[in-house]
């Protein structure tokens, strides 16, 4: 029997001492998140989660992405914990830095340097810093919607925003070169950089590969007008290509920004260049009290070797595959098509004519009840410890809700 009483006790405190009760992406009220979702979470072992009531999930968010190798993966833990012995926040780095920045430098195709951080936002913000020091330019190329973190800029919230501060962003259209090279044309001779996701992940709709020869487009006109190219991987990162997720095409960016996955859950975020841009980099001034600490580094180094060893990206793809196919089969079987856009260890729902959601909501509220943590909205994340027994397990959880769904559907509720 699911409960909930312990959630709803601490939304209740939450909405007194925390502003809006919680905030940003972790907000999970009844216009973010289907009824049943809980607000907060007790604990998480390998592909499973429990809310704070005890409650058990199949996870398919994973922590929105840190959990690459599962929950509480031991190899990591035991390297944090290893390290945590020895200290976290020391006076200075530890050798961990030299030796993270090694392993990154050497696994990841286009990078010669890294710089380490807390948080996405810290290595996006890090990279359009750098070119902006490196070109000496201001403007900033994104595509339209797309998410690269939280900063005054980047924010897709205008409260507390200025116009100054969103001055010198211009967009341009995921996937369609043409729109790249006037949002370039338009402001010629400064340009500074260019920011884009391996893939199109904006929430609420469908995931798009990416076209190759837009890569190819980006990286061609990034070099022609003298703009730095940044691959935006905080999402991506090491469920791709464990080498960078277009090396694959062949296209290499100028710089990467990395983190959700990079320690699988511990906080850390990384940003990596090529060497046209160490001499910027060496010239900025970025730091944090915590961006040196120890201990998520020995985390980010257990992680990466071990994805590395594994294929992490390959590992996941038979159960990813499984995944799809099966949700996909069962909504058709059950007039509730639905179609899993993405890349199958991130794949997103996108359910047949419902603009507003309601059946995204109504089946992941559903799921969620038996126990299956799906997003109606944003891209899910499968893990390492997400198994083709366990998907087929979660597929017998969701035909249930799928069923469910359909049945309220007849009754005309
Ligand atoms: N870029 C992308 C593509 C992201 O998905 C995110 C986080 N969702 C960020 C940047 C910002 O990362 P963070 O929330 O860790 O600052």
């Amino acid at each position: 029997l699911r409960r909930s009483r312990h959630d709803r006790e601490l939304r209740g405190r939450a909405a007194k001492v925390i502003p809006g009760g919680m905030y940003g992406h972790m907000l999970a009220n009844e216009r973010t998140m289907p009824p049943s979702f809980p607000q907060f979470w007790a604990r998480g072992e390998g592909a499973h989660t429990w809310d704070a009531d005890g409650n058990r999930y199949v996870d398919f968010l994973c922590a929105f992405g840190p959990m690459l190798l599962g929950h509480r993966n031991p190899l990591v833990d035991d390297a944090a914990s290893r390290q945590a012995a020895m200290g976290d926040t020391l006076s200075g780095p530890s050798p961990r830095m030299v030796e993270l920045a090694e392993l990154l430098t050497s696994a990841i195709g286009h990078a010669d340097w890294a710089m380490f951080a807390k948080n996405g936002t810290d290595a996006t913000s890090t990279a359009v810093r750098i070119a902006r020091a490196a070109t000496g330019r201001t403007k900033l190329l994104k595509a339209a919607v797309a998410y690269h973190g939280a900063n005054d800029w980047f924010t897709p919230r205008y409260a507390g925003v200025t116009p100054q501060d969103r001055a010198n962003i211009v967009e341009f259209a995921y996937n369609d070169p043409a729109s790249l090279e006037a949002a370039a044309a338009a402001h010629d001779g400064d340009v500074a950089a260019i920011i884009v996701a391996p893939f199109r992940h904006d929430a609420f709709v469908a995931q798009e590969p990416v076209d190759p020869a837009f890569a190819r487009a980006a990286r061609a006109l990034a070099t022609r007008i003298g703009a730095v190219l940044v691959l935006d991987e905080v999402r991506t990162g090491f469920r791709l290509d464990v080498r960078g997720a277009w090396e694959g095409l062949g296209v290499r960016p100028d710089m990467t920004a990395f983190s959700k996955a990079l320690a699988n859950g511990y906080p850390i975020a990384a940003l990596v260049g090529a060497d046209a841009l160490r001499a910027a980099a060496s010239e900025i001034y970025v730091t944090g009290s915590f961006w040196y600490s120890a201990v998520p580094m020995a985390a980010a180094i257990a992680t990466v070797q071990h994805a590395i060893e594994i294929d992490a990206p390959a590992l996941m793809k038979e159960p990813g595959e499984r995944f799809r196919a099966g949700l996909e089969a069962q909504g058709d079987r059950y007039g509730l098509p639905v179609r899993l856009t993405g890349p199958v260890q991130m794949p997103l729902l996108i359910f047949a004519d419902d603009p507003d959601k309601s059946t995204a909501f109504a089946f992941t509220d559903a799921a969620a009840r038996r126990g299956v943590l799906l997003h109606p909205w944003h891209n899910m994340f499968l893990s390492t410890a997400h198994t083709v027994e366990l998907v087929d397990e979660v597929l017998t959880l969701t035909d249930a809700a799928f069923a469910e769904v359909a049945a309220a559907r007849r009754a005309g509720s």
